[in-house]
């Protein structure tokens, strides 16, 4: 599979993995749509980019806004080619704190952002991905989606839901030609960690040794894509212990097999008839 002409909406693409994603979906030959709150970083981002662009400026929380900015999305898209050929949910804030002092708001903030919003913004795309018969959704969950990790107890509740989202979407379209991909990163140098909310909702501030010594953002954005287009359904992009533990937790693919086979073989319309 090559980017070529594709066109692919980037959310949380004002920074880090996104801005990255971009940058490199740009180089290899896709127009790309950024998605965020910050409109000086997008534009930022987006010049950097040879490639066509469209910056969408808006908080993922917003449903009405995320709902005005995919018939922007799909509009620009379909005019310019067919449509949007790959979705990648990235937008998401961390924690850094103990579930004994984490208030209840850090739960509902980060659970909102990190997995509602992007439930959300996903089926306000699936209408146009499914009647087009062919794309690609990919999900950004983290190594703390498949292992809980101490101080992020609302994060992995999340990330463990965004990728439990994921499979179950990648059984259901795999009889509709869209490919679902979790990708799962270890540390990634990003803000990730300065972005990160503490036990009283506050911003962190300032970053931390492991996430500044991790992966560079586009060394990361080239794995992604580059196992995406091998058509990779579970997608580890980490180093040392961190690859150690997800891999620990990786999905056989047997068993994503199974999941798509019972889909295959009508599940889901006998469950519809049996009511
Ligand atoms: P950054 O903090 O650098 O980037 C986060 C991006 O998400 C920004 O572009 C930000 O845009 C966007 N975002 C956050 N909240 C909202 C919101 N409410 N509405 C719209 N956009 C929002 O971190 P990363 O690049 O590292 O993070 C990207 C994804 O990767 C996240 O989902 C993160 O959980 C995940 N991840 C990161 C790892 C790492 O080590 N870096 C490891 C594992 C997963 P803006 O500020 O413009 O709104």
């Amino acid at each position: 599979m090559s980017y070529q002409g594709q066109c692919w909406w980037i959310t949380g693409a004002s920074s880090g993995i996104g801005a990255a994603l971009a940058r490199e979906l740009g180089a290899r030959g896709a127009r790309v749509i950024l998605s965020g709150r910050d409109e000086a970083r997008l534009a930022e981002v987006a010049e950097g980019i040879a490639t066509e662009t469209l910056t969408l400026t808006f908080d993922v929380r917003d449903e009405a806004a995320m709902l005005a900015a995919t018939e922007k999305a799909i509009e620009w898209a379909s005019a310019n080619s067919g449509g949007i050929d790959g979705f990648v949910a990235n937008a998401g804030i961390s924690q850094r704190s103990r579930a004994t002092k984490t208030a209840m708001q850090v739960y509902r903030e980060i659970i909102e952002i990190d997995l509602v919003a992007q439930i959300a913004a996903t089926q306000a795309l699936l209408p146009h991905m499914t009647a087009r018969g062919t794309g690609r959704l990919a999900f950004i969950s983290s190594i703390a989606g498949k292992v809980g990790v101490p101080m992020r107890t609302a994060y992995s509740a999340a990330k463990f839901g965004l990728a439990g989202y994921a499979d179950a979407l990648r059984a259901e379209l795999s009889i509709d030609g869209v490919q679902v991909h979790a990708i799962y990163p270890g540390s990634i140098a990003t803000n990730v960690s300065r972005n990160a909310l503490n036990a009283d909702g506050s911003k962190r501030g300032r970053s931390d040794s492991v996430i500044d010594n991790g992966i560079a953002p586009d060394d990361a954005a080239k794995t992604m894509l580059d196992a995406m287009a091998a058509g990779e359904r579970e997608i580890i992009v980490a180093e040392g212990a961190e690859k150690a533990m997800g891999e620990m937790r990786r999905t056989p693919e047997a068993l994503l097999d199974q999941v798509a086979a019972m889909v295959a073989a009508g599940y889901m319309d006998k469950m519809e008839a049996d009511g």
